[in-house]
């Protein structure tokens, strides 16, 4: 399939790592083209059209019959988290690696430091560990407690270390949860920096006494998991962080929406002309709350991850809420545990450690539910895998796009193959797949990432530490139009929140 463009037979020229895609159907969230996509040797795409010349030396890639999409972007990943006692089993190399395989090149993670510790020691902490990611990456950074030197370190890290959006966990009390109070004052610093807040909304007083209460009743399997965390836990978070958001006049993005409540609450405030996103996990739409009931202990509890698998109603919305544009990015929150991590659960639910993989699968079974179903058009599935990620969080056109300019992170798409998902077969450093047993049609036949062929029908060449990490502008221009018709902040926060340029430049890259 790949062979030498030159017939001259001279590579000492200047395009050396140069690579024509040939005879693709290139399908962006814009358009759809069928044509010819050159990639320069810089990682960058040269030239996008039909019959294009391949200079001297390119390899060339025959797409004929592929799709040629931009890369998936996973906005929520946790690789090698230390979480609830252990340390999810997939790390930076080998989560990206998996990503490669299912046509994902790029994550935004999330460095989450602990309650009390400096943001900027947890910063450090985590550019180390990913310095060994095979695709570009990025970081969102939690807000775990408050201090003036929080407050310091968030504009450190926005202006200097290119973080543009704040992570807030409404849930994990007596651990990550961020309280009303921190809300108030993270949501108020980032609006000040021009960052996005984003936000697990799940209320953990009330998950907190529901826990308590199927404990106290001796109800200690992880069936008692989603009943610690009703969709109305869900609900309450989403309508009360919607309404700070509205008060500070906060641009705020809810990650792994998973119920009917939290859309409606999400889409109510849209029609207000507020500034809200929602993003929805492939798992929240393909897997329901049955599989907490399994009478296999292991198969249950590695369900286990918050917010809980729900009952079918719940994936109809959230279906409905991407089809409708309410909920904009799809996400995998992958964060993997093995069975003998899960165990640390076995006497009480409250312990399994919480998380489940996906990254390898997310595009596979969202086109196939997606595009394959009828529900999604191909463009649409561009914008909700890659797109909308990139533009929300400032990566556009550099990430998300097929153009003259932006990285060739690009997915050759084989609409035609088809696989069984396995934990056997999978590239995830897990031992159990949600998916597992689900067919899927449409794969990757081809990754790049920068340029380079990282995954060739079924031969996986990430090399490890190739990934780079990417540095995301502040102030997006939506921070200019905030305070139009339908915001509505408080007059003590109604100045416009603008400060310099927002515009994208590939030299935010390191
Ligand atoms: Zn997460």
């Amino acid at each position: 399939m790949i062979q030498s463009g030159s017939l001259s037979g001279n590579l000492s020229g200047t395009q050396s790592g140069s690579l024509l895609i040939r005879g693709a159907e290139i399908v962006t969230a814009d358009f759809t083209l069928k044509g010819d996509i050159l990639c320069a040797g810089d990682g960058r795409i040269a030239a996008i059209g039909p019959g294009l010349e391949a200079p001297t030396g390119t390899e060339i890639l025959d797409a004929a019959g592929l799709i040629a999409m931009p890369g998936g972007i996973d906005p929520h990943t946790h690789m090698e988290l230390p979480f609830m006692g252990t340390v999810a089993s997939e790390d930076f190399f080998t989560g990206t690696a998996a990503g490669f395989a299912g046509g994902t090149t790029m994550i935004l993670d999330f460095v989450i430091p602990d309650p009390g510790q400096p943001l900027m020691e947890a910063w450090r902490a985590w550019r180390g560990w990913a310095r060994k990611a095979a695709g570009d990456y990025s970081f969102h950074v939690a807000i775990t407690w408050w201090d003036d030197s929080v407050h310091h370190d968030m504009g450190v890290l926005a202006r200097e270390e290119g973080v543009n959006s704040f992570k807030h966990f409404m849930a994990y009390k007596n651990a990550i949860m961020a309280t009303d109070e921190i809300l108030f004052h993270s949501f108020r610093r980032a609006r000040e920096l021009g960052a996005i807040v984003t936000v697990h909304a799940e209320n953990g007083e009330l998950v907190y006494q529901l826990q308590n209460e199927l404990v106290a009743r001796g109800m200690m399997g992880p069936e008692s998991h989603p009943l610690s965390r009703p969709a109305e836990v869900e609900g309450e978070a989403a309508h009360r962080v919607i309404a700070f958001a509205e008060l500070l006049g906060a641009p705020v993005y809810l990650v792994h929406v998973s119920t009917e409540q939290a859309l409606s609450h999400i889409a109510a405030a849209r029609r207000r002309g507020q500034r809200v996103f929602g993003e929805v996990l492939a798992g929240h739409l393909l897997v329901d709350d049955s599989v907490y009931r399994d009478p296999d202990w292991a198969f249950a509890a590695s369900h286990v991850m918050s917010p809980p698998f729900r009952p079918k109603a719940h994936q109809d919305a959230l279906w409905r809420g991407l089809m409708s544009g309410d909920l904009q990015t799809t996400a995998t929150d992958h964060c993997c545990f093995r069975i003998e991590q899960k165990m640390m659960g076995r006497e009480d639910f409250t312990r399994i450690p919480n998380g489940t993989a996906g990254i390898e699968d997310r595009m596979a079974v969202l086109w196939t539910e997606g595009v394959g179903a009828g529900r999604l058009t191909p463009q649409e599935f561009v914008a909700v895998t890659s797109t909308n990620s990139a533009k929300i969080f400032n990566l556009y056109p550099r990430k998300g796009a097929i153009m003259a300019g932006a990285d060739a992170d690009l997915v050759l798409w084989d609409p035609a193959a088809t696989k069984v998902i396995s934990a056997k077969t999978h590239h995830q450093n897990v031992d159990f797949n949600i998916f597992e047993g689900k067919r899927v049609t449409g794969l990757p036949a081809f990754t790049l990432s920068a340029g380079k062929i990282v995954y060739a029908r079924g031969e996986l060449r990430a090399v490890r530490g190739a990934g780079r990490y990417v540095k995301r502008p502040t102030f997006h221009p939506m921070f200019q139009a905030l305070h139009r018709e339908g915001a509505r902040p408080h007059p003590l926060f109604a100045e416009p929140a603008v400060s310099g340029p927002a515009i994208h430049t590939p030299a935010a890259a390191e």
